[in-house]
């Protein structure tokens, strides 16, 4: 029944075997940077790769300044630590993630709370956020408080999922009413804007990821972004040991992370950065082609960039009709060569996060039953 969906993907990207959800691509400097790490010996904490990837990256999305991690997991986890974030704080965000969201709030010892997604960008719907809170929240001296838990409300995620912008400035507007810090976990959408502007700089702090899968990589990685330079400046402390400037003395004044990328990654993120305008220009024209094929495709429905964003189109998605209808698509796609996935399990049905409350999670849930990933590496 989806013979035609596989016979378009293989041709589309040029592959009669197997074609993968999304590979990584080095067509620029890539193995020039990586050489020059060798020959100079900085593979490791220190090299001029890391200043570079940094300032570049914060000239890219317009931060005022961007902090290199070791994957987007712990940037997450350090996001969490800068913002106030403490044990048993609750965190706002959604049950549609990939895990590393809900790690870093336990990291910390704090209890998500999910609340439901909206189907336009499949991220954080400010409404329900909104609804929840009118229902479950009180402020009191300038703090946020879950009025049943007792707990405080101290920092709200929301999830770019695949790429695709959530309404960011309608959570900003929440956020700062209620009295709630914003972090955005930006991991799937480096090269996304909403209105204009780099998603992860909305947010007291953004975390990007630079992972093997997506859009580009730096093998593992991950970038804090910041508005505020002061916060950037003890971010860069934290995640160095907080060991405090000194020629040979080796003092800390806290308690530090090697949370650092070495210059050997860095210096890959430097190559891959060159090319982000390229692979998202070479991704978006990929969305335009199976938006258009999808139009002949009874009961398969593409989904497209939310209203007043650019997004990477990192991983694309099809909507099924129902849960049969994924898991038949499902089958016969992998069975055929083509990879293709269902959303993450969702975060509230895993056995470490069961009991955390939710708002019901209509469209997440709905969402879960019908979303499918089809390949969506950069074409060569
Ligand atoms: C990739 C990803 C991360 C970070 O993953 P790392 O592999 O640690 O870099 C965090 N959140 C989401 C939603 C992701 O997709």
């Amino acid at each position: 029944m989806y013979s035609q969906v596989v016979d378009f993907i293989h041709q589309l990207f040029g592959k009669d075997d197997f074609v993968p959800l999304h590979a990584p691509v080095f067509i620029g400097n890539e193995k020039k940077y990586l050489n020059e790490c060798i020959d100079t010996t900085y593979v490791s904490s220190v090299g001029k790769f890391v200043d570079r990837f940094e300032d570049e990256m914060a000239a890219y999305t317009g931060a005022k300044r961007a902090v290199v991690c070791v994957n987007g997991t712990n940037a997450l986890h350090m996001a969490m630590l800068l913002v106030g974030v403490e044990r048993d704080d609750e965190v706002l965000t959604q049950a549609l993630t990939f895990i590393a969201t809900c790690n870093a709030i336990s990291y910390i010892g704090a209890h998500p709370v999910f609340i439901d997604v909206d189907k336009e960008t499949l991220g954080l719907s400010p409404q329900a956020v909104e609804n929840w809170l009118l229902k479950n929240a009180e402020v009191r001296e300038g703090a946020c408080y879950n009025k049943r838990t007792g707990r405080r409300v101290k920092a709200c995620v929301p999830m770019h999922t695949f790429g695709h912008p959530v309404k960011i400035d309608k959570l900003v507007e929440l956020c700062s009413e209620w009295h709630i810090e914003l972090v955005e976990d930006a991991a799937e959408s480096i090269g996304s804007f909403y209105k204009g502007k780099h998603t992860g700089t909305f947010g007291k702090v953004g975390a990007i990821s630079f992972n093997g899968n997506k859009t580009i990589t730096t093998g593992g990685g991950g970038m804090l972004l910041f508005q505020d330079e002061d916060l950037a400046k003890w971010a860069k402390h934290l995640t160095t040991q907080a060991k405090l400037p000194h020629r040979w003395a080796f003092v800390h004044d806290h308690i530090g992370y090697n949370y650092r990328m070495p210059n050997i990654n860095a210096a890959l993120g430097c190559a891959q950065l060159e090319n982000v305008e390229q692979f998202i220009r070479n991704k978006r024209e990929t969305a335009q082609i199976y938006a258009e094929f999808f139009q002949n495709v009874p009961d398969v429905a593409f989904f497209t960039e939310p209203v007043d964003c650019r997004s990477n189109y990192w991983l694309n998605v099809v909507i099924l009709k129902d849960r049969a209808a994924q898991q038949e698509f499902l089958e016969y796609t992998n069975d055929h060569g083509i990879m293709t996935r269902p959303v993450w399990e969702l975060m509230n049905h895993l056995e470490m996060f069961k009991y955390c409350e939710t708002d019901g999670l209509k469209n997440t849930e709905w969402l879960a039953d019908r979303i499918v990933n089809i390949p969506s590496s950069v074409r060569l």
